[in-house]
């Protein structure tokens, strides 16, 4: 081997420690439930442990994965844990970190169709039957005049769907200093807070966000959305782009998307639906209601990085009208320029989000759709909404506790009936047992479990577990 590459790690060497820590992850995963859920270092811990400098000499593999053991593994709150109910999940699964391995090991860059055709033809083909699983809109096909992408988060892909609301609402405008229109944007009192980001980022001004009143369920409400929609219009304001929510964080309410798409129609609004949690749900065909009215929407993300097995990060972001977005964040340099792209036979994804560089994301929803098919998905989907449904009952049938909304899908709201102190007191107690991790939000102003259920190894027995805890935490309290 040449002098200068003696600092790598040979194949040889590769393929040992590649073993090792495939089998380390797989015992991992078989242990997950012994650990404490919720990490429990203090602040500076873990930075403690580490050397001030990094190291001069090169140290051997085994010295990491040592460390790993010792200083990295404490300060894991175990997502991958069955008893793990907080905020949403963040599931993985087998295929899916073998997916992220082979595009590592592949180092693809696919920012352009040409850097790489298969990362981007691969990831049009698979948004396209995602379409198809879903029953989303036949207008989000790469077929039409629309297409599906990839982005980093559900965050990202709000951001350009309302850059590309604003380049439709005015044209080159929107990028040319000082000509910027008072475009007014609308989501619910409930929407996450991701909505208003883009807001901030994309130069539209806080002001100009809307935040709509909710229904007695925490959807928006569309009466309410109208008036503000026509006072705006009144003030000779601009209204531009409405986001709507299919399973709000708080709560997991999902928004009418028929009526707000009717007054979106109405007004030439650029309607977003943002599903990052819930979408998945809409495999089953049962649970395709909270896409009801869906046909009005101008783009669509859901998060199979949430709840559908495929690790961390991967949005997929559509919209009815790809020429619009390209034109809101597509820029030319002589670097960029080849064939295919002159030839305009292909889709250069750089221009459908903010960075230029782009892994090759599409290889682990490409391994996770094929190794469960849509039957598996949709098994496993129906497991953690049926789980969560059966332990909303429980709650219901207990007089100590209230359920605060009659969950639609997997996600779980309550409180104890005797006010915020006690449920905080309930939340913090169940979490320091590090048996199981639930988080909170407030409804109506008052303090509110959230019982999340969606982990790849969870079972009926962690959440009958779960319930057992918090029905004995009852108990116990004065
Ligand atoms: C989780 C969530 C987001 C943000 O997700 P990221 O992909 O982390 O940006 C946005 N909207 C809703 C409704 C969510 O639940």
């Amino acid at each position: 081997m040449p002098d200068a590459t003696r600092y790598h790690m040979t194949p040889d060497e590769f393929r040992v420690h590649g073993h090792a820590l495939v089998d380390w992850i797989a015992r991992y995963w078989e242990r997950v439930e012994e650990y404490p859920v919720l990490s429990t270092v203090e602040p500076g811990r873990i930075r403690d442990q580490l050397p001030a400098t990094a190291p001069d000499e090169g140290e051997p593999f085994d010295r990491m994965m040592a460390d790993v053991r010792r200083i990295i593994l404490p300060g894991i709150t175990h997502w991958q844990s069955p008893s793990f109910f907080g905020f949403f999940p963040a599931n993985v699964s087998g295929p899916s970190v073998l997916g992220e391995l082979l595009s590592a090991g592949l180092g693809v860059q696919g920012m352009l169709w040409a850097t790489s055709p298969a990362c981007t033809e691969l990831e049009t083909h698979v948004l396209d039957w995602l379409v198809d699983m879903l029953d989303l809109p036949g207008k989000f096909k790469s077929t039409t005049a629309g297409g599906g992408v990839i982005q980093d988060t559900a965050s990202s892909a709000t951001l350009c769907a309302l850059l590309a609301a604003r380049e439709r609402a005015s044209g080159s405008q929107a990028n040319q200093a000082g000509a910027r229109r008072s475009l007014i944007v609308y989501t619910s009192s409930q929407a996450h807070s991701s909505v208003e980001k883009a807001v901030m980022i994309a130069g539209i001004g806080r002001d100009n966000l809307r935040l709509i009143e909710t229904d007695e369920h925490y959807a928006m409400r569309p009466d309410a959305l109208d008036t503000a929609v026509e006072r705006d219009r009144r003030a000779g304001l601009a209204p531009c782009f409405v986001s709507a929510t299919v399973g709000t964080t708080s709560s997991n309410a999902i928004d009418p998307l028929g009526p707000i798409g009717a007054i979106c129609q109405r007004y030439g609004l650029w309607l977003h639906v943002d599903a990052a949690m819930s979408g998945t749900a809409a495999l089953c065909p049962e649970f395709r209601f909270i896409h009801d009215g869906l046909e009005h929407a101008d783009s669509y993300c859901f998060n199979p990085h949430k709840w559908m097995f495929t690790n961390f990060d991967c949005d997929c972001f559509w919209v009815a009208d790809r020429a619009v977005l390209i034109r809101s964040l597509s820029v030319m340099r002589e670097y960029l320029d080849n064939e295919p792209t002159r030839s305009g036979a292909v889709f250069d994804y750089r221009d459908w989000h903010v960075p230029l560089g782009r892994r090759f994301r599409a290889l682990k929803l490409w391994f996770v759709i094929r190794h469960y098919g849509v039957k598996g998905l949709q098994h496993h989907v129906r497991e953690h909404v049926r789980l969560a449904q059966e332990f909303a009952g429980w709650v219901e049938a207990d007089d100590r506790l209230e359920l605060v909304v009659k969950p639609p899908l997997n996600l779980v709201c309550f409180r104890h009936r005797d006010g915020d102190d006690a449920t905080r007191a309930l939340l913090d107690g169940l979490n320091a047992t590090g048996k199981l991790y639930m988080t909170h939000t407030k409804l109506d102003d008052r303090f509110t479990i959230r019982f999340s259920v969606g982990g790849t190894l969870t079972e009926r027995r962690h959440v009958e577990q779960a319930w057992e805890l918090i029905r004995a935490a009852c108990e116990q309290s004065p």
